[in-house]
């Protein structure tokens, strides 16, 4: 393509909310034809709520919320907020831990009030050789047929409580997926989160083929076994935990409302964080290459 319909593109990107790093990414963007898209954040809005507490026998509530609240409050992740902030609602000010540690794709761990606490997927239970009870393992299995998110809470080597939190798509996700497809892209869902909840979430915004329970230093993996596959990749992302995928898919899109990391990692940027301007970038560089030799 001619520099003068490259600047046009680029300068019609910025007109649609897409920043585009250099003109030579919409060479990249023209052979896309499957699209990776992160749910949490990038499909969903990222803010998430509390929305029940489900205790073990002899558990209260309140303490739950404290311990939890109170580690959650020192992370960044969605859930995390969505944690700190349903239990500030419910039982005041949260106490400050005394240790604390982010464990990627599972939760966080830390010390509050003298007891060693975790907050995470059951996984992060079971690395510590916890299980959650008959009662909680219901409530979690019920939680995540509704297409919710359920954390576990442990504390002294017990688990407590588990916690149901949810998320919603944005409104805007259905017919961006709509315009892949008629783009002729094949969409993918990929998430570190469970896989009924990823399901529940594919088929509201009408994606088939869900990859999910993925940990976030194995999204990259995702994105080369699919060019393994002679698929020209695009990843869409917002997230710390997506930057290595970003980094190595044939195209990354970032969301504007997502991380720095996302943000540097990416090709280009949905500055408004709309997933329908990922349809419109490969539509656009498309064009843009396509008319001119
Ligand atoms: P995603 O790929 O959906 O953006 P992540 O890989 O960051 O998600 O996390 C995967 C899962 O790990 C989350 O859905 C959640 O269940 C759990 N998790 C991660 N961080 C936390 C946290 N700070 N507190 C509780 N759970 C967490
Ligand atoms: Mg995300």
């Amino acid at each position: 393509a001619t520099p003068t319909a490259l600047m046009v593109g680029t300068g019609r990107g910025a007109q649609l909310g897409i920043l585009i790093k250099g003109p030579e990414v919409l060479e990249s963007t023209r052979a896309v034809d499957t699209v990776v898209l992160d749910k949490t954040g990038t499909v969903t809005t990222g803010r998430m709520t509390l929305l029940a507490v489900h205790t073990a026998e002899g558990t209260d509530e309140a303490e739950v919320l404290r311990l939890a609240g109170a580690l959650e409050h020192a992370s960044e992740h969605p859930v995390a907020r969505a944690v700190a902030a349903g239990a500030a609602e419910r039982v005041g000010a949260l106490p400050v831990p005394e240790d604390f540690a982010g464990v990627p794709g599972l939760g966080v761990q830390g010390v509050v009030y003298g007891h060693a606490v975790l907050v995470g997927r059951e996984q992060l239970l079971r690395e510590w050789a916890m299980d959650l009870p008959a009662d909680l393992a219901r409530a979690k299995a019920a939680a995540e047929a509704a297409g919710r998110t359920a954390i576990a809470v442990a504390w002294d080597g017990e688990a407590r409580a588990v916690l149901e939190v949810a998320d919603a798509v944005k409104d805007t996700s259905a017919e961006a997926v709509a315009r892949l497809r008629a783009l002729g892209l094949t969409p993918i869902l990929l998430t570190g989160d469970n896989r009924a909840v990823a399901e529940a979430v594919a088929a509201e915004v009408g994606i088939d083929e869900v990859i999910a329970e993925v940990m976030p230093q194995d999204k990259v993996d995702v994105v080369e076994r699919l060019q393994g596959e002679g698929r020209t990749v695009a990843m869409v992302g917002d997230g710390v935990n997506d930057a290595a995928a970003l980094a190595r898919a044939d195209l990354g899109l970032a969301m504007g409302t997502g991380t720095d990391a996302a943000i540097e990692a990416g090709d280009l940027t949905l500055v408004r964080g709309d997933l329908r301007a990922a349809a419109d970038a490969i539509r656009l560089a498309r064009r843009t290459l396509g008319t001119i030799k």
